[in-house]
């Protein structure tokens, strides 16, 4: 493996440092410091070194919709994002519910060697929402499943969603919720509100994700089983959450790049780009949301990678899939929304060491020092860029920031010493 000497990065808050990296790990950091013969020099100065960011839920769509998105090309999209670490949703096709599938993912993104690619299994067989999938036997497997989600439904009936609770309590399991009381969205294309009523589009109220969040706290509390709640959306979401940890229940919470910074108003003009799940609200949601995240209400961004093909997104809003990429522009618009509140310790917490805590991923969420693996990346504070859809590493295009400015750069990410982005651009 090549030695690497990297000069005067910033870790995190820290004062400029060199480091060494050699045989996979950070051999030495301190001022001055020499690489020796065939050491690999990077200019780092003016650079801050994060851990390497954790996604907890990035749709790859591999089985199933490789012309949207493959575990390698959302892989190359990840570390160019600053990524060394994403879980992958179950909602493909077929849908990741047992041991085979999950491993098959698992394998695909050891081949693709780019982040380390952690299966979501389902938590119910099909995501039908009706029968307990093999819990046990994904945990057990290869993937070592510790994340269940049926994301892109709920897990609406209350019995079932007990039933998970308690079975994954037994292998400290988590049970990802995506909140969304169905009886309460049927129909529903974006936020229920003035702009909906302006658009003629029917409504998602608030109260659909808030109702079953309370429901899911509480039965959380009462099995004493771990819950984690995917893309909160509302101010009162972020009031349940808080009333929820006050208590002490075992909850956690993700907030998605694009619910930090873009209102429903985005609707107005009806390009389906700006139709997600769950839809885009208020800037007083966007304002709590934004709070929440700097206090720790919500733990962690999650980005809700979601690649769609041309034919599913470029058509009329209501036949439009819902979701939005977000691999290679989460850090940069997090750091717009709340970057000057939350510091770079802040963002390192909440891409990092948060999501990597709750995902049970030992080997990631680890400030770079001696004897840690070098799984970092490098980002440059001071770079402005412009999204460009077409020059995105994803298969897919559906961004909502094309042609917007946005601050923060990730120059090199490294994965256990291996280089997979350098000068900004992905080694393969
Ligand atoms: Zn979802």
């Amino acid at each position: 493996m090549t030695t690497y000497l990297i000069r005067g990065a910033r870790i995190v808050d820290g004062d400029p440092t060199d480091l060494i990296i050699r045989d996979g790990v950070i051999a030495e950091t301190g001022p001055n410091l020499t690489g020796g013969p065939g050491a690999e020099v990077i200019d780092a100065d003016g650079l801050v070194a994060l851990p390497g960011l954790v996604d907890l839920h990035t749709h790859l769509r591999e089985p199933g919709r490789e012309d949207a998105e493959t575990v390698e090309s959302g892989s190359r999209a990840a570390a160019l994002g600053g990524y060394t670490a994403v879980c992958a949703m179950a909602n493909t096709s077929p849908v990741a519910d047992t041991a085979g599938v999950v491993e098959q993912v698992w394998r695909l993104g050891r081949t693709a060697g780019l982040v380390d690619v952690q299966p979501i299994g389902a938590v119910t067989v099909g995501l039908g929402g009706e029968q307990l999938a093999e819990l046990g036997a994904m945990a057990d497997s290869a993937a070592q499943v510790r994340i269940f989600s049926d994301d892109g439904h709920c897990v609406a009936d209350p019995r079932l969603m007990r039933r998970a609770l308690e079975y994954v309590r037994a292998f400290d399991g988590v049970i990802a919720q995506h909140a969304e009381e169905p009886r309460l969205t049927d129909g529903a294309q974006m936020h229920e509100g003035i702009t909906s009523a302006r658009l003629g589009l029917p409504g998602w109220p608030a109260v659909a994700e808030e109702a079953i969040i309370a429901r899911d706290v509480l039965l959380a509390e009462h099995v004493g089983a771990r819950l984690h709640v995917c893309h909160v959306s509302t101010a009162g979401s972020v009031e349940i959450l808080r009333w929820a940890k006050a208590r002490g229940i075992a909850v956690t919470a993700e907030v998605t790049p694009h619910h930090l910074l873009l209102t429903d108003t985005r609707a107005d003009g009806y390009d389906p780009v700006f139709k997600v799940n769950p839809p885009l609200r208020t800037g007083a949601d966007v304002d709590a949301l934004q709070a929440a995240l700097v206090d720790g209400v919500i733990d962690v961004v999650a980005t809700d990678h979601a690649p769609h093909a041309v034919q599913d997104k470029e058509c009329e809003w209501p036949y439009a899939r819902p979701g939005m990429l977000g691999l290679e522009t989460a850090l940069s618009v997090v750091w717009l929304a709340v970057g000057h509140r939350l510091g770079w310790d802040g963002v390192a917490e909440r891409l990092s060491r948060a999501p990597a805590r709750i995902a049970g991923l030992t080997e990631h969420g680890h400030d770079p020092a001696p004897g840690r693996a070098a799984t970092f990346t490098l980002v440059d504070p001071a770079a402005r860029w412009t999204v460009d859809p077409a020059g995105l590493a994803s298969r897919s295009r559906n961004t909502p920031y094309a042609g917007l400015d946005l601050p923060v750069r990730v120059v090199a990410t490294f994965l256990r010493g291996e280089p997979t982005v350098v000068d900004g651009k992905a080694v393969r």
